[in-house]
């Protein structure tokens, strides 16, 4: 087909295969504007946002609030490192503390960032506090984590395709399997600092651990002095139907690590919540980022929040995710294997690749997708509405159970 045929998509597709590094398989659709649950293409063609950039709109795309924010902000001053101290950093370090009741906070940007934050400290703390001999901490973490793409965390994944060509890897982590707490107990020895876990496993396909689970990780790694550490980047924040899906089991983590939808999705803003025992550690000079703690981070998280419990969106994640799940529980097709989820957060495993369910449902106008081959993930942003669920269930079903 001759370029001037070319739709403006498929144009900016191409710039993008040839100039762009193809570290990710995206679905075939370019978007130029969001409003709330919604995205518009290049085509003017509206979908149904199902994936909410992995959980970090959950407030909705473009919130008006925190758009506002956001401008307001840039037109103040937007970042002044840390060298110097700025007067939106004390604001978020209140309302958090206000929020989770964790003593201390500390911001970095991405997920990743904070996930290796919190490795830091539970390493200092074992030589500083525990006691751990030098160089022999120990971190426990679970078969199919997610924790992010540095080369230390990808170096304690067990998904090959992670690790494949990135090692030599950073020593003193151990994998156990996921949702069986005598394995933690077993695998602890004197030098371990930290559990590192997810809640409820996100990218391996919303894995739910058995009931208790949490609760008893929390009691073994009290009676060994090791600190549970919830990676809460995606599960936080309202997805699953409370706060912190740690609350389920009224489990409160010494460490806790959020991203994601701390900004709404306007920015990277992720932190690390603890103790004065843990984040205390931290010494001037011992660990920090350029970005981190920026005044148009910290002011934009704060709205992010307010937002959040303002428009009472956990509660929505909770009352519509139950809904969406009731809904989607009499899809009937040979293909389900399971539907799971906890507040708007829903994974449908199949026993076929996800992949084209995926496809076949950006056709119909609904955007999400596929984590780990064979689980379709279904994570609207928190503002979603019944009658929307309703749109998208029928499509769904069209595209589940078409013959
Ligand atoms: C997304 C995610 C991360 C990494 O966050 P980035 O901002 O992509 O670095 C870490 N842990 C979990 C559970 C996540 O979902």
């Amino acid at each position: 087909m001759p370029a001037a045929e070319l739709t403006k998509s498929q144009e900016l597709i191409d710039i993008e295969e040839r100039y762009g590094a193809h570290n990710y398989k995206p679905l075939d659709v370019v978007i130029e504007r969001g409003e709330g649950v919604w995205v518009y293409d290049v085509e003017g063609k509206k979908y149904l946002d199902c994936l909410a950039s992995y959980s970090a709109v959950n407030q909705g795309h473009c919130h008006p609030r925190i758009l506002q924010t956001l401008i307001e902000q840039a037109h103040r001053v937007t970042l002044t490192s840390r060298a110097f101290r700025n007067d939106q950093l004390p604001l978020l370090y209140q309302d958090l503390h206000d929020l989770t009741g964790y003593d201390m906070a500390l911001p970095m940007n991405s997920g990743a960032e904070a996930v290796e934050t919190a490795v830091k400290a539970a390493r200092k703390w074992g030589y500083t506090v525990k006691g751990i001999p030098d160089g022999q901490a120990e971190i426990i973490v679970c078969a199919n984590n997610f924790h992010g793409r540095t080369t230390t965390i990808v170096g304690f994944s067990t998904d090959e395709q992670y690790r494949r060509g990135f090692g030599p890897f950073t020593p003193g982590f151990k994998v156990i399997p996921f949702g069986d707490a005598a394995a933690l107990d077993k695998a602890i020895t004197p030098n371990t600092c930290a559990f590192l876990v997810e809640p409820i496993q996100g990218e391996a396909g919303i894995l739910i651990p058995p009931d208790g689970y949490l609760r008893e990780a929390a009691r073994i790694c009290r009676a060994n002095r090791v600190l549970l550490m919830c990676d809460e980047i995606q599960s936080g924040l309202g997805r699953t139907g409370k706060l912190f899906a740690c609350m389920y089991e009224h489990v409160t983590p010494d460490v806790l690590i959020v991203g994601k939808a701390l900004s709404g999705g306007f920015y990277p803003v992720s932190a690390v919540l603890a103790s004065r025992e843990v984040l205390g550690v931290f010494q001037p000079g011992d660990h920090g980022s350029t970005f981190g703690g920026n005044p148009l981070a910290c002011a934009i998280a704060r709205t992010a929040l307010r937002v959040l419990a303002e428009e009472k969106m956990v509660q929505r994640s909770a009352e519509l995710g139950a809904y969406f799940l009731d809904r989607l529980r009499t899809l009937r097709s040979p293909d389900i294997v399971e539907v799971r989820g906890r507040g708007l957060w829903i994974g449908i495993e199949l026993r076929t690749p996800a992949r084209p369910y995926c496809e076949a449902l950006k056709e119909q106008g609904i955007l999400c997708k596929e984590t780990h081959d064979r689980v379709i993930r279904l994570a609207p942003p928190l503002v979603i509405t019944r009658d929307e669920i309703d749109w998208a269930f029928v499509r769904i079903r069209k595209v589940i159970e078409r013959p």
